[in-house]
């Protein structure tokens, strides 16, 4: 594990070596459905409130507000300003259960995509590639995970996905746990914390 204070390699459980914090013996990560929906309904609302003043221009907001329900136009409106909100919601759906656990010993993924646990020492190789956010399995509203997210680490992550690949024996088939990027809460921490577990010094 990393020492979450300094990042310096130490086992999980234990005190950090060089700054006495305790290390974590696990590490857990959530999904970023929230984000996407708290952007998305926030996007509604604003659209919401931009029509009722559009609609009301030149008089009060509630002449305004009869008015554009009387020729039916606060329904097509609304609807449109829900769009978001729905958009936001389908995607809260698919994300909210999914979790990485990372300890000293595995990887663990919980995921609407399905569940898979590595061990470290079957890891032989992690993969690194970039993807346009539009090629990911939750398609280009990965896209705003870049705005969204803990600005100090994610906003400056770069759209690459992560392949760790597994091997139990020789002839064992590879078995590959793929993380893209818009899915995950804190991939950097995530990443520096698989690099420390695959490029380690085995004990
Ligand atoms: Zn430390």
């Amino acid at each position: 594990m990393l020492c979450a204070e300094c990042g310096q390699p130490a086992i999980g459980g234990t005190q950090c070596p060089q700054c006495d914090s305790p290390v974590p013996e696990r590490e857990t990560f959530g999904g970023q459905g929230g984000h996407y929906l708290r952007v998305l309904l926030a996007t509604s609302v604003v659209l919401f409130a931009g029509f009722l003043v559009y609609g009301s221009r030149g008089s009060t907001l509630a002449a305004g507000l009869q008015a554009m329900l009387k020729n039916g136009w606060l329904l097509v409106l609304g609807a449109i300003a829900l769009l978001p909100a729905g958009i936001g919601f389908y995607y809260w759906a698919i994300l909210r259960n999914e979790e990485i656990i990372v300890t000293d010993e595995y990887i663990e993924r919980r995921s609407y995509w399905g569940d898979q646990r590595l061990d470290w020492r079957q890891v032989t190789e992690l993969r690194r590639e970039t993807i346009a956010f539009s090629q990911t399995r939750l398609g280009s509203i990965s896209r705003l995970s870049r705005y969204l997210t803990d600005r100090k680490i994610v906003s400056r992550f770069p759209p690459i996905y992560l392949e760790l690949v597994a091997r139990q024996g020789d002839g064992d088939e590879e078995r590959v746990m793929r993380l893209e990027p818009g899915t995950i809460d804190d991939m950097g921490w995530l990443l520096r914390l698989i690099e420390e577990r695959v490029h380690r010094t085995p004990a």
